[in-house]
């Protein structure tokens, strides 16, 4: 089968770019973009350096290396699977404890961004402050040592150190992590971290270093045995670390970069200063939305979301809230046509290449739902709209964290306060306010007596009648 090959000469290419993190989604993502901005004849002096902190960002630079740093990337389109070998990235610095190589990389005045995926986690923001958490174990070993960082923020702090003492412009630190506000989430480790051992530095990155907020959207799962076997099947059976991802991609961003930047808006790329209207389109709609779908499937034993998706009453009441519930709420992005966003979303979910399941969609609700269900709940309520379909996704969540299916299996724990949940849900089957009350949650909602009536009618129904009963009620009466 045909692999598409970079449509450029790669040895006239020269870094601007210093990426810490090449997991799988950088290379799914930001470096396909350079890919075809460079096959364009643009910006070849914005070529990707990969590096890493960890010990295993090690052995994905042994593999690279063993390819010249290609990467192979398979778009897993249901229409048919299309591979490139990706050649943005041109180099692949030397990963060490100490991170020496790594600063001394950044300090080259060539560099005018260091990008980064290196997983929520990789912050050390305290989720209750939004602040860096200086009683991180790294955060208090990298204040103590400063010349020899262990994060990628102390590492980043070092450069920034070097090249503020010899009159080099910094660089512009790139958020490329699923985290809302990534840009402020970076400055706030970036700023805290070095405030923890000079605060006169802390002040100049402060002023003087731009931390771009970007969304970034593309499915790109962990490659194991089925991934490989896809490569194999494309004659790559040798590459050592091949990423497959789903066709859609989008990166939205604010346009701050004093030392320049590539013109990725000629690849699709948007600049705009509203990352914010993005994010939650996003947040509602698409991670809305795969809750929506996540919680009876996982209570119907359903293992696979393309599964989920062929079941029609499942779809039906995913696409009755969010027409009815969600895009009402959701202001457009400029540009944006939240009913093509919701076609695209439903067709992403629809993908059976991707293999995504129900089981990962289900995870981490007490932390998920905060954040994509109810602030929705919250906006219609505030309008004066019960907003009934949403009530019942919340009815459908805690009846899943009971823990045992509708066919009388155990659901195994699936969130880092199983425990906690299911004796809510244990408890709620006979009082409902006993998983409302959950105050970290559903805050205030817990006082509002129309809306813990309408969750109380909704777990009912759910436990009395049955999931697919109860989305079917709630379909009929929404007509
Ligand atoms: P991956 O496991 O393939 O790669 C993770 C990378 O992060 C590795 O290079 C690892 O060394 C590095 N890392 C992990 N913890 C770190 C830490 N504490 N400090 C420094 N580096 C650390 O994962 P991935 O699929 O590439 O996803 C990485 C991130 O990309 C996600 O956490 C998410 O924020 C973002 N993202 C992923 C997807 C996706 O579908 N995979 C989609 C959108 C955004």
């Amino acid at each position: 089968m045909n692999v598409a090959q970079p449509q450029y000469d790669r040895a006239r290419l020269t870094p601007g770019i210093v990426h810490i993190g090449v997991g799988n989604f950088h290379r799914a993502h930001m470096a396909v973009y350079l890919d075809d901005l460079f096959a364009l004849g643009e910006s070849h002096d914005w070529a990707i350096l990969g590096a890493g902190v960890r010990p295993a960002d090690a052995a994905m630079r042994s593999a690279l290396k063993t390819q010249n740093c290609l990467s192979t990337v398979i778009e897993l389109d249901p229409q048919g699977r299309r591979a490139r070998r990706g050649g943005a990235m041109v180099d692949f610095i030397e990963v060490d404890p100490s991170n020496a190589p790594l600063i001394k990389a950044m300090c080259r005045p060539e560099i005018r961004i260091v990008s980064m995926t290196v997983t929520e986690g990789g912050y050390f923001i305290d989720p209750a402050t939004g602040e860096l958490d200086p009683t991180k174990p790294e955060i208090v070993a990298d204040s103590r040592n400063p010349d020899r960082p262990a994060t990628a923020f102390g590492a980043i702090i070092a450069a920034l150190r070097s090249r503020r003492a010899a009159g080099i412009p910094p660089f512009a630190v790139l958020s490329c992590d699923n985290l809302r506000s990534n840009g402020h989430c970076a400055r706030a480790a970036t700023v805290g971290l070095a405030r923890l051992s000079d605060s006169s530095l802390a002040d100049w990155i402060a002023s003087n270093v731009s931390f771009p907020n970007t969304m970034v959207d593309r499915i790109t799962p962990a490659t194991g045995t089925r991934e490989r076997a896809m490569a194999a099947a494309f004659g790559l059976a040798e590459d050592p670390a091949p990423v497959t991802c789903e066709p859609f991609r989008q990166w939205v961003m604010e346009d701050q970069f004093p030392s320049g930047r590539p013109a990725l808006e000629k690849v699709g790329v948007v600049f705009t200063d509203r990352v914010h209207a993005f994010e939650t389109m996003k947040i509602r709609i698409l991670n809305g939305g795969h809750a929506i779908i996540a919680y009876p499937a996982g209570i119907k034993s359903i293992e696979y979301v393309h599964e989920a998706t062929a079941n029609q009453t499942i779809t039906a009441f995913l696409d009755r809230v969010l027409t009815n519930e969600i895009l009402p709420i959701v202001p457009p992005p400029a540009g944006q046509d939240l009913f093509e966003y919701q076609r695209q979303t439903l067709k992403r979910f629809r993908n059976p290449e991707i293999a995504d399941t129900v089981r990962r969609l289900c995870f981490d609700g007490s932390n998920r739902q905060p954040q994509f269900i109810i602030p929705s709940i919250r906006d219609n309520l505030d309008k004066g709209v019960m907003p009934r379909g949403l009530i019942l996704e919340s009815a459908l969540w805690c009846r899943y964290c009971y823990g045992i299916d509708e066919r009388g299996q155990t659901i195994e724990p699936n969130d880092p306060c199983w425990n906690a949940l299911t004796a809510a849900a244990r408890a709620a089957k006979e009082n409902p306010e006993r998983w409302i009350g959950m105050r970290t949650i559903y805050g205030e909602l817990a006082d509002n007596r129309q809306f813990v009536g309408a969750f109380a009618d909704a777990l009912h129904l759910v436990w009395s009648q049955g999931v697919n009963a109860a989305m079917l009620r709630y379909l009929e009466n929404t007509v």
